[in-house]
């Protein structure tokens, strides 16, 4: 199984290069962020719960990401491989995850992390908040928050995959494509 582990501040591009790894290599995309906002969608009580801190840049429990992901595991027992998009965002997350892929005799085959500088994310996020409509893409100090989040708790995750020697890193400015390649390089070492 190929399973990929995307990583990157907000805005860094993760969602646009899954789309094109999924058709590539023909991935289950797992992304939180889009579960939670569906869960929102639907009113459903989970939703209106991460609702709150979602609106203010706050990440959510780690046992309702973590409950979300084993849940979409089991809905996908014969996906070739994941690509987890936004998850995991802690340490906590990350270890759960191993126990998960464990679980099913697979493992994170890799993280690719995206990398860009704050002030091309800040104007990157808002030009997005423009379009998307997502009120936490709209808002200068939210996107701080979403930030601080990144740098303070899930930052620390490029020392947990570079310890499992999964860690790879890209240059997340350039054209859609020129990143895409350089992500093809690596997995396809
Ligand atoms: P995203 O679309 O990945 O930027 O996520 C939007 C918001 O959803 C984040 O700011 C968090 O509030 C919440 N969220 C998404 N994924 C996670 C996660 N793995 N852990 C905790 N909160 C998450």
């Amino acid at each position: 199984m190929l399973n990929l582990v995307l990583f990157g501040p907000p805005g860094a591009g993760k969602g646009t290069q899954s789309e094109k790894l999924i058709a590539n290599y023909q991935l289950v995309h797992l992304s939180t962020g889009y579960i939670l906002r569906n869960e929102i969608k639907n009113q459903t009580a989970l939703g209106l719960e991460a609702k709150k801190l979602m609106d203010d840049g706050i990440l959510v429990p780690d046992e309702v990401v973590i409950g979300m992901i084993g849940n979409k595991l089991e809905e996908n027992k014969n996906a070739k491989g994941f690509i987890f998009d936004g998850f995991p965002r802690t340490t906590a997350q990350a270890e759960a995850l191993d126990k998960l892929l464990a679980g099913k005799n697979t493992a994170v085959t890799m993280m690719l992390a995206l990398e860009v500088d704050n002030e091309e994310l800040t104007k990157r996020l808002l030009l997005r908040g423009k379009d998307s409509g997502r009120a936490d893409d709209s808002n200068e100090s939210i996107i701080r928050n979403r930030i601080n989040e990144y740098n303070n708790k899930t930052a620390p995750l490029k020392s947990y995959y570079t310890a499992q020697g999964k860690f790879h890193a890209v240059n997340g400015i350039g054209s859609v494509d020129e990143i895409f390649t350089a992500l093809c390089k690596l997995i396809d070492k």
